[in-house]
């Protein structure tokens, strides 16, 4: 199906796809064994682009653009590599969306025009080692002494943990499972007491930095607060709501990267004297994947458009998420069978795909998270 109809989305997925296939396809297998995060990729030429600030108007340094041409630009992203698609996303819709979203005007001067260039890349940490799922939960703490406010403890799995120029930290700032308990703080790379942690060695997305963010009483100043104080596990909620469309629009990325694959070699794979694409088998497979990468599509576009118009879409962005991140899991395992042994090797893209896919269904809220928040929206309706 034709995800791009508008003139801007036609021309996002032009640039990112020239982007892509000049700067990024030619290393991506080096990255992703070394584990590097490409940082110079990033800032030097994703930034310049505006995919680093796809949704920051344009007053602030951004692209000024919408949710439809940000879904374009992660499907085109994600076709090719799953781990650059997750970098950019946390960069633009956790990070960035935080400070858009909650930050008082002189906040966004000052930190939304280095994101959006890419002249400083972005983390946003709420997860902690022992409260993922269940982050109203959460150890890490901020008690105020002056005008100061003094951080503590460990976040982990952290996109750009260890790289990132700028921290957006969720941490508690009144009592334990008060939803009102905590509050969210912009934390610049140098501060003092804010330090990097392990990194983790990963099964995909390898080339997506995850780590640990450590605050050993690193002062920060009230200035640095975004929002009201005890506001930050609500924003986390509604930043969710729309980084759930990205996540979304990865998976899609990733499961049309497998598809494409699978199209084309079954058309040219031979056994028993004809393409493989001719046994009903493999043609039922490509029949299941084109249909379910649609829907999963037609479900993200409804996020999307929500989003734009301002409307709610916390059930919808869940549901998204939920399927699109299911579809891709599936049909990059699909993609694997249908390259036989040749997929189970690093000389073909879906190993990669299979690899990186799995992530989907678990950052930014499971699967099994996504039905929670979907059930208690349908019976809310
Ligand atoms: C590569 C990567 C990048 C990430 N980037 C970031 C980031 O930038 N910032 C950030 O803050 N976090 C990040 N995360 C963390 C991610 O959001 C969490 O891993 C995720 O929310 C799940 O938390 P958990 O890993 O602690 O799993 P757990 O919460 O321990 O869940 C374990 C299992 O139990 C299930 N479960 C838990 N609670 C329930 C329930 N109530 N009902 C049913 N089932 C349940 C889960 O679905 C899952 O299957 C990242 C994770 C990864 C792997």
């Amino acid at each position: 199906m034709d995800l791009n109809t508008t003139e801007n989305q036609r021309m996002v997925a032009q640039m990112t796809r020239d982007l892509v296939e000049k700067h990024l396809r030619p290393r991506l297998m080096e990255w992703d064994e070394s584990q590097e995060l490409p940082i110079e990729l990033l800032k030097e030429k994703f930034g310049p682009s505006g995919l680093l600030g796809m949704l920051v108007p344009q007053e602030y340094g951004g692209a000024g653009l919408g949710y439809a041409e940000y879904v374009t630009a992660l499907v085109e992203v994600g076709r090719v590599c799953g781990s650059v698609g997750l970098s950019v996303a946390a960069h633009n819709s956790l990070c960035t969306g935080h400070i858009l979203q909650f930050g008082n005007e002189e906040q966004k001067r000052k930190w939304l025009p280095k994101l959006a260039s890419g002249q400083w890349l972005g983390a946003w940490a709420l997860t902690e080692p022992n409260t993922g799922s269940d982050a109203m939960r959460m150890k890490c703490t901020a008690r105020k002494e002056g005008n100061e406010w003094i951080l503590n403890g460990t976040k982990c799995w952290i996109t750009h943990g260890i790289s990132s120029d700028v921290v957006v930290a969720i941490v508690r700032t009144g009592e334990l499972l008060d939803s009102n308990g905590m509050t969210a703080f912009v934390i610049e790379r140098g501060t003092p007491g804010l330090k990097a942690g392990k990194k983790e060695n990963k099964l995909g997305m390898r080339a997506s930095e995850t780590a640990e963010v450590i605050f050993e009483d690193c002062r920060i100043p009230e200035a640095n607060v975004l929002g009201q104080v005890g506001d930050g596990f609500k924003q986390a909620m509604k930043v969710l709501d729309g980084g759930r469309i990205s996540i979304a629009a990865l998976s899609l990325g990733i499961a049309y990267g497998a598809y494409d694959a699978s199209v084309k070699y079954a058309q040219e794979r031979e056994q028993f004297g004809k393409p493989i694409a001719h046994f009903q088998a493999i043609g039922f497979k490509l029949a299941d994947m084109a249909t379910r990468i649609e829907a999963a599509t037609l479900l993200t576009l409804q996020a999307a458009d929500r989003k734009n118009k301002g409307l709610k879409m916390t059930k919808e962005s869940a549901m998204a998420k939920y399927y699109a991140s299911e579809v891709c899991v599936w049909a990059s395992n699909e993609a694997v069978q249908i390259f036989g042994g040749y997929g189970y090797t690093k000389d073909f893209p879906v190993e990669k795909f299979y690899r990186d896919s799995k992530l989907c269904t678990i950052g930014e809220g499971t699967s099994e998270i996504q039905k929670l928040v979907i059930s208690r929206e349908v019976l809310r309706d």
